[in-house]
């Protein structure tokens, strides 16, 4: 595969609501009211067009990775993409040099590539990932500052099956959640602390063990990005003293290493996010170990877009070693009507817990150029001369 244009546009779409990841040490992680990020559109030489995201946000606040710098690195690097012959997604990553810890970034290129693969082997985009499912389960993620009554209409008009809480280290979350628990048991309830609790500070153990004993899902990165070993000690507590929590990990997977090192220490559950463990080739590789060990799989979103970005988690969330409901709601749920710059958004069946996978060759979903021209702010082109 060669790529002879690449086309990056720096996009964004307006969200319906500041998304909020919740506090640490006081300083909030807010996504929008605008989403900042970049949609990579490349040209192959067999008259391909693929597009894929850098889906990191403007600042640095859900990752290390941030738009603003990722912009500056393409306007540096993406030449490097152009004009060469690649046989895998690797290659084409590859081509951009060594960077070190951008999976994010790097993931844009190997998806791209996969993206166009797909549509020039005349495919749908799950079949070449080892997809098998017809429609993925999904959940929706809902914002720490959601109210109660908020929530409970989540539940029961949008019909979800799974929910996903956003949470901090307060003893009203704990209540909220706990009451929520109390009134829908039925519903397979999960939290997201998104690190934002210290097992060394006694009152978030207290409140840990609290959501430990709540007959939750999972819950979601407890503890620090940066540290999987206090994850599978908190498991280690958990399974010693008799609480039922299981532990997800998220933002400490990056690689296979990150994948082993918690597989072996006990953690039941992952959260593998196709952009940030480095794009779909990698995604599928950690899909199968897990499969391969009987550990719970399901893939998590960046607040993306339908296409560019969404409908590749789709595509990886149609594996058979994805074993629970994955994060990836429509569109309607996230962006303003026509911000999304698809043809035809991306949206649950009306029964509320299914999308389906699209059956035609590629992603799926097509770029609708007008919308796209709406919600980009630079462009910046890159050709073979
Ligand atoms: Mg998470």
């Amino acid at each position: 595969m060669k790529f002879e244009r690449l086309e990056a546009r720096y996009i964004t779409p307006e969200m319906r609501h500041v998304f909020s990841l919740g506090d640490v040490d006081g300083l909030p992680r807010d996504i929008g009211p605008k989403r900042d990020m970049i949609a990579l559109r490349g040209q192959t030489s067999n008259g391909v067009e693929a597009w894929s995201s850098i889906d990191t946000t403007k600042f640095p606040v859900y990752g290390s990775e941030s738009t603003i710098e990722a912009w500056a690195l393409l306007n540096e690097i993406g030449s490097k993409f152009v004009g060469k012959d690649f046989d895998d997604p690797r290659e084409a990553v590859r081509s951009l040099g060594f960077l070190m810890d951008h999976p994010i970034f790097q993931a844009a290129f190997a998806n791209l590539y996969l993206d166009a693969e797909a549509i020039d082997k005349d495919v749908p985009l799950f079949t070449l990932l080892g997809g098998e499912k017809p429609q993925v389960e999904v959940g929706v993620s809902i914002s720490k500052n959601d109210s109660l009554e908020q929530i409970a209409e989540r539940i029961s008009k949008d019909k979800y099956r799974r929910i996903k809480i956003k949470v901090g280290p307060s003893q009203g979350d704990l209540d909220k959640i706990a009451r929520i628990r109390t009134a829908y048991p039925d519903v397979l309830l999960m939290i997201d602390a998104n690190s934002s609790f210290d097992l060394h500070n006694p009152e978030h153990k207290r409140l840990l063990i609290g959501y430990g004993n709540l007959d939750l899902l999972m819950m979601e990165q407890p503890l620090a990005y940066n540290d999987i070993v206090a994850h599978t000690q908190l498991q280690q507590e958990f399974n010693v003293n008799s609480v039922p929590g299981r532990i997800c990990l998220d933002e400490s997977i990056h690689t296979m290493s990150d994948l082993e090192q918690a597989v072996e220490g006990g953690i039941p559950i992952i959260n593998i996010k196709v952009t940030r463990v480095g794009g779909l080739d990698i995604a599928r590789k950690m899909i199968d170990y897990c499969q391969e060990r009987g550990v719970d799989t399901w893939v998590g979103g960046m607040v993306e877009l339908t296409s560019p970005g969404k409908a590749h988690s789709l595509a990886m969330a149609a594996h058979p070693g994805v074993t629970l409901p994955s994060d990836i709601s429509g569109t309607s749920a996230y962006f303003k009507e026509g911000d999304d710059p698809c043809v035809a958004p991306m949206e649950r069946e009306p029964d509320g817990a299914y999308i389906k996978v699209p059956t035609t060759p590629g992603r799926g979903w097509d770029v609708d150029l007008e919308k796209m021209d709406r919600i980009t702010k630079d462009t910046v082109v890159f050709e073979v001369k």
